[in-house]
């Protein structure tokens, strides 16, 4: 028996000192991390991961961090190729809430959102603007209400694929107003933005870190907000709630996490989670996302295991939403 155990413990000993060695060169100045995005450039997860790559970079001894943007299928795509990546903390996701929604939203994912990922910490929560294309007549809420209920049939909403946020909140959306819309997917709400500015799909529901903007420069018409407070962005403080707008209980807030394939090394996972959390306090990535609406977390959510626990906390709440309002898609 002695003799096995030698040889396992010898083993265990250079395993240990391989790993620990890694770890030490971690990050690699010639070896860019990579950040995948699961949707399109130019949309708010795109946007985030790409403020939080310049603001981690520093903390991370000056490493280059690039985008990778593995959009389609509602953000599965980019969550699949980080999950089954090498766990050496060179490719890491940057996902919003459909780490919590998917599983219940869409019947089939690739990987489990528990267990396939090393949660680091959460980044932001982001309020959703319900917004339509500048030519529409409607110019607030309730005359959008009369123009849905004349137009049913006709109405198309853009999204970022099944599964994604603004899915979510569409189908939430047309659940509480009773009327059914046709689904416009896109890779991602950076590309939906463009055809709804230019007429081609009529609504939309996205996050304020894409919207802000184009309702400042009156590019898109605003009807209301998602959360359950109005805003008090400059921009945005005129809208109303669609809790207030009549639609009772109606509360969506995106938040945005950054996650490892599972397996990452602890010390891999302290050292971008403390890259992190210094990138969470710097005063420029905090008041770009302030200005677009978005509220940088400061609190216990920079720690991983509070992360996965709001994580797992949010599955709880929005499967029995999604549920009830039989917003499944396959
Ligand atoms: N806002 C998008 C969503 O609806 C995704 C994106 O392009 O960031 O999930």
């Amino acid at each position: 028996m002695k003799n096995i155990l030698k040889p396992l413990a010898v083993l265990a000993a250079a395993c240990a000192v391989t790993l620990g060695a890694q770890a030490q060169g971690y990050p690699a100045k010639d070896k860019p991390i990579t950040i995948i995005v699961p949707f399109a450039a130019g949309g708010p997860t795109d946007r985030v991961a790409r403020d939080l790559a310049e603001a981690m970079r520093k903390p991370l001894g000056g490493v280059s961090i690039v985008v990778d943007n593995a959009a389609g299928a509602g953000g599965s795509i980019g969550a699949n190729k980080v999950a089954k990546a090498a766990a050496d903390g060179y490719t890491l996701l940057v996902h919003h809430i459909g780490m919590a929604t998917m599983p219940t939203l869409v019947r089939n994912i690739p990987f489990k959102v528990e267990t396939d990922f090393e949660y680091l910490g959460a980044i932001n929560d982001v309020p959703m603007t319900l917004i339509g294309r500048p030519s529409l007549e409607a110019g607030n809420y309730a005359a959008l209400t009369k123009w849905i209920n004349a137009n049913k049939g006709k109405i198309n909403l853009g999204n970022a694929g099944v599964g994604s946020a603004s899915h979510l909140c569409g189908l939430l959306f047309q659940s509480a107003v009773k009327v059914d819309m046709t689904p416009v997917p896109y890779k991602g709400t950076g590309p939906a933005m463009t055809d709804l500015i230019g007429g081609q799909i009529d609504l939309m529901c996205d996050q304020t870190t894409n919207t802000t903007s184009q309702i400042e420069a009156k590019k898109v018409k605003a009807f209301a907000v998602t959360t359950p407070k109005r805003l008090t962005t400059p921009a945005l403080k005129d809208l109303p709630t669609l809790n207030e707008e009549g639609l009772k209980g109606f509360n969506v807030t995106i938040w945005h996490g950054l996650y490892a394939p599972k397996g990452t090394p602890a010390d891999i996972q302290k050292k971008l989670n403390d890259a992190l959390k210094v990138a969470l306090k710097d005063p420029d990535f905090v008041k770009k996302q302030e200005g677009l609406g978005a509220v940088v977390v400061a609190d216990k959510r920079m720690e991983p295991a509070e992360h996965k626990k709001f994580v797992a906390a949010e599955i709880a709440k929005w499967s029995p939403i999604i549920k009830a309002a039989g917003v499944y898609a396959d």
